[in-house]
């Protein structure tokens, strides 16, 4: 099958056949349709996450099932679905506890590699999915079935960048109607909390960005208020809009510890700062006890908008196809594997919200 394969990082990625391996018991083999390019991705590809080379990336998929393990049941061949990073046992701890997002074994590689370039070598497969490829072999947990009459290029979506932000809202930090939310960019994580936080009866829901196309399209997706960080000061413009108090919510999806800084600034008392935008994970973040203690203010971290895929990809495309959650609109541009290079440059200078690979 055809591969777009890191070798080196910040180098083009090249295009080349691989080989992937069958399908064990409990795994299922999907012919790609469209991989979406995550800000992730381009992290992986600057070599700004943890793994090694060489690499294949891509974890937000969508295809028709091709093959499947002895063991499944919950999919057939030839069902469309979303093949998203979250895999889960269904056993441990917090599986047990509604919590599939967390399972002790999410990130268990699988027991041998899949993937192979023609000189042998193992190629580390991003998310355990490996998206920038035609076809992909995956955990059963990995896999949700979706209707026949749901657009793959935008189910796609749903695998990680849709899920992260209005999951972030919804499940992680649980907004309440009338609770004030800032979202610090409006990228394809941020809209999706903007969605996530307008859709919750949040308000005011506030995106703050320097870019004011951005900026407009959070207010066609549920803003309520925007304000350009690059012309404005943000800390005022929150505390006016929020009765001098600050946010109640402040969600990060800027992978920076000057944002989170920033973000914790605008949070009023008992306020929460939710990261979502992953920094280089090198970077540290340190704060003084005593901003935390008399405000009450608190720092989570969200991942993946703690979601149980089984049940919040369903519902999402409920919300789609009723015309409440808009996914057409995340959709920049559309390449062939081929372009990847091309689409990977235009989403890392932060042209539009999603760009995604169609394969044939
Ligand atoms: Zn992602
Ligand atoms: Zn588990």
């Amino acid at each position: 099958m055809k591969a777009a394969v890191c070798y080196e990082f910040g180098k083009p990625l090249v295009i080349e056949d691989v080989t992937l391996s069958e399908p064990g018991d409990m795994d299922v083999k999907v012919r790609l349709v469209a991989t979406a390019i995550c800000h992730s991705d381009i992290h992986d590809w600057k070599g700004e996450l943890p793994g090694g080379l060489p690499f294949l990336g891509g974890h937000e998929s969508a295809g028709y099932v091709e093959k499947v393990g002895q063991g499944i049941t919950s999919v057939k061949v030839g069902d469309p679905v979303v093949v998203s990073l979250l895999a889960s046992c269904g056993k441990c701890y917090y599986c047990a506890n509604g919590l599939p997002h967390l399972c002790e074994h999410r990130f268990d590689p699988p027991p041998n590699p899949r993937v192979h370039n023609r000189k042998g070598q193992s190629l580390e497969l991003k998310g355990n999915i490996g998206g920038f490829a035609e076809y992909t072999v995956v955990d059963e947990s990995q896999v949700v079935k979706v209707p026949e009459n749901m657009p793959l290029d935008r189910a796609c979506l749903l695998a990680c960048g849709v899920i992260t932000g209005f999951g972030g809202v919804v499940n992680r930090a649980q907004v309440k109607p009338f609770q004030s939310v800032v979202v610090m960019g409006v990228g394809g994580v941020g809209i999706n909390a903007i969605q996530g936080a307008a859709y919750v009866g949040a308000y005011p829901v506030i995106a703050v960005d320097m870019l004011d196309a951005r900026l407009k399209m959070a207010m066609d997706m549920g803003a309520t208020h925007t304000v350009n960080a690059g012309r404005k000061d943000a800390a005022d413009v929150i505390k006016e809009l929020t009765g001098g108090r600050g946010a109640d919510f402040v969600f990060v999806t800027v992978g920076s510890i000057a944002a989170i800084k920033q973000g914790f600034s605008f949070t009023g008392l008992r306020g929460t700062v939710v990261l979502i935008g992953l920094p280089n994970y090198t970077e540290q973040y340190s704060f003084a006890p005593m901003d935390i203690i008399p405000t009450e203010k608190n720092i989570i971290g969200g991942f993946m908008g703690a979601t149980n895929l089984k049940l919040d990809i369903p519902n999402l495309i409920s919300l789609y196809q009723s015309g409440r959650l808009k996914l057409d609109e995340l959709v920049t541009g559309r390449f062939p594997l081929d372009r990847i290079n091309e689409a990977i440059a235009s989403t890392e200078k932060g042209e539009g919200l999603r760009n995604v690979i169609m394969f044939k």
